[in-house]
């Protein structure tokens, strides 16, 4: 065995994905199941940084969005199972005139910063899907993708396992380690170094029966409007630093619900099938985590996903298995560990 991964969630299975690309023999041991973490949610939106006081966190997201076409297109192909990714976009409604103008200098921003992969617009049709404009104008940006968490962490597991990695819930560590267990590793790094590492930020969704598969997701009052390919929708999510229960639903997200039909009344009269909750793992520096593990010298760390860990994946696979598996350091400074332990 080349590379034993810890933690079966979207930043271990696709390191573990890059690493079995490029011939290695890979293990994967969560004693929980795949995607029983935060990967295995309901909202997948696949949505960037504004486009602008661009730094390496946005140009590695950038890229990381740009690479998830190809990542998920071949997960599917050597899996043929859905994981649910669609580059269909996103539409947000701009409130008033300042909104307006700010919008209008992103969308100049974009067009050198997105190198021509990508646009961001200002348009005044309303779209199909979205909610109303005060100002009679919406943003539409083209580098905004949906993805199923759920459905994408059992692709991506079938892929592995027919590529010959193997799963188990217990086991040693052989050849190179990899921790991505998320959360929990946050806390207990920083209970043991008795200094804040990272915590884990609650969040609550819904999953609504409203078939827009063709439409672009919605972002508005700082909800996602996620329409899946399976004719269900998506709405996310609250964001909880103090909870009991990480896995439970209350009234906070019967809060955002109600919120929800308010912005868009499709949804008034669609029927919510599922509610979910997870815990999203924070670093203290808010960005990835990726490099040496602080409690194991002989390990790797992979973890900090935080909001934006489903989109981050592709890439966060690519440098690691750069440094797992040839020891080359292709990690941006802002995401090594030691930005947490200042
Ligand atoms: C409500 C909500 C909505 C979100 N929406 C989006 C979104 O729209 N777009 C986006 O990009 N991101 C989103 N996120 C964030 C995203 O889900 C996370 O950033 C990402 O899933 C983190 O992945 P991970 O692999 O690091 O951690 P996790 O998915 O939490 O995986 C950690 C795994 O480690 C395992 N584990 C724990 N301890 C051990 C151990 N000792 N040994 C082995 N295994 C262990 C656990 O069982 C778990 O499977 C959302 C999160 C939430 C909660």
């Amino acid at each position: 065995m080349d590379v034993t991964i810890r933690g079966a969630g979207i930043l271990g299975l696709s390191i573990a994905w890059q690493c079995a690309l490029r011939g290695a023999r890979v293990q994967v041991i969560d004693p929980n199941g795949i995607g029983a973490g935060s990967s295995g949610g309901i909202v997948g939106a696949l949505a960037p940084h504004v486009p602008e006081n661009w730094n390496n966190k946005k140009e590695f997201q950038f890229q990381s969005l740009i690479a998830a076409e190809p990542f998920w297109a071949q997960v599917e192909e050597v899996s043929g199972m859905p994981s649910g990714y669609g580059r269909l976009g996103r539409i947000q409604p701009i409130t008033d005139e300042n909104q307006l103008a700010l919008a209008r200098r992103r969308a100049d921003n974009a067009k050198m910063l997105w190198q021509n992969k990508a646009e961001w617009c200002v348009i005044d049709k309303a779209p199909d899907f979205a909610p109303a404009s005060t100002t009679g104008f919406w943003i539409k940006d083209t580098l905004s993708a949906r993805l199923n968490p759920r459905l994408a962490c059992d692709a991506l597991a079938e892929a592995l396992r027919l590529k010959g990695v193997s799963f188990a819930g217990h086991g040693l560590d052989q050849g190179k380690s990899v921790w991505t267990t998320g959360a929990e590793d946050l806390f207990h790094i920083s209970k043991t170094l008795q200094r804040p590492f990272g915590i884990g930020v609650k969040g609550q969704a819904a999953l609504f029966d409203l078939d827009r598969r063709d439409c672009a997701q919605v972002f508005a009052q700082t909800m996602h409007f996620i329409p899946h390919a399976d004719g269900t929708l998506a709405v996310g999510s609250t964001s909880e630093r103090n909870y009991d229960d990480g896995t439970s639903t209350d009234e906070k997200l019967h809060k955002l619900i109600t919120v929800a039909q308010e912005v868009l009344r499709d949804l008034k009269t669609a029927t919510v099938i599922q509610k979910w909750a997870g815990v999203r793992p924070r670093s203290k520096s808010r960005a990835p985590v990726l490099g040496t593990h602080p409690l194991h010298p002989n390990a790797y760390i992979a973890n900090g996903g935080f909001k934006i860990g489903l989109g981050m994946a592709p890439k966060i696979a690519e440098v690691m298995s750069d440094l797992i598996l040839d020891g080359t350091d292709n990690i941006p400074e802002d995401f090594r560990p030691e930005n947490c332990l200042t």
